[in-house]
């Protein structure tokens, strides 16, 4: 392992725990973010720590394959799923897992977020699927997440919250946020009739040009 990567790992981890908890979508110690170092290593917030007291080489890392760690800190339990969905996304290196209101509001009706907004759709690549309910912490948990996170960007857990991954964690952690505003956006719309899907050739387009052409050269 490269060791200034890890380094470098540990302190986006810190600082972007740190604003995931000033950004209001996560309460108390709940929710778990990570980055990728390598193919073998990760980097994850600890166990049940308060996020405002972290510090970066509290930041835990973890073998992917053993998820064997380094230091006195526990690792958050839901290590594995973040495990399971690098291993499945290789162009994936950052994780923001969140129990965010909106969104779980929507996962507890267990419902999926059909492609409704524009940003969501561009950042998230279309609907917003939901994983099946498991026990948190499982390989269980880690399957239905990388099932429902199939060519998306997030995704929606059963009874326990959201996922969002992405080529940075920057960007993970705009998925997260997009994916709370969907939430919201899908339940007030409800309330006037439903929502009216974007046509399907249009997400596509969507999705491929801020994926693949959007912003400067
Ligand atoms: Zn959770």
């Amino acid at each position: 392992m490269d060791r200034e990567k890890a380094k470098a790992a540990q302190a986006e981890v810190c600082k972007t725990a740190k604003d995931m908890y000033t950004s209001g979508l996560v309460a108390g110690t709940w929710g778990n973010i990570s980055a990728r170092v390598d193919d073998e290593y990760m980097v994850i917030t600890p166990s049940g720590m308060a996020y405002d007291s972290l510090s970066a080489d509290q930041m835990v890392i973890v073998n992917m394959n053993t998820l064997e760690y380094e230091g006195s800190l526990k690792p958050s339990i839901e290590a594995v799923v973040h495990a399971m969905i690098y291993q499945d996304r290789p162009e994936v290196n950052g994780i923001m897992h969140t129990h965010s209101n909106y969104a779980l509001a929507v996962a507890t009706a267990r419902k999926e977020i059909p492609p409704i907004c524009e940003d969501q759709v561009q950042i998230l690549g279309g609907s917003i699927r939901l994983a099946a309910y498991e026990m948190p912490g499982t390989r269980e948990m880690g399957a239905a997440c990388v099932e429902a996170l199939k060519g998306r960007q997030g995704a929606l857990i059963a009874n326990h919250g959201a996922i969002s991954c992405d080529k940075t964690l920057a960007k993970a952690f705009i998925g997260s946020q997009i994916i709370e505003k969907a939430a919201m956006v899908y339940l007030f719309s409800m309330l006037i009739g439903g929502p009216v899907e974007l046509p399907q050739e249009d997400v596509e387009f969507f999705s491929d040009f801020f994926q693949n052409k959007y912003g400067q050269r």
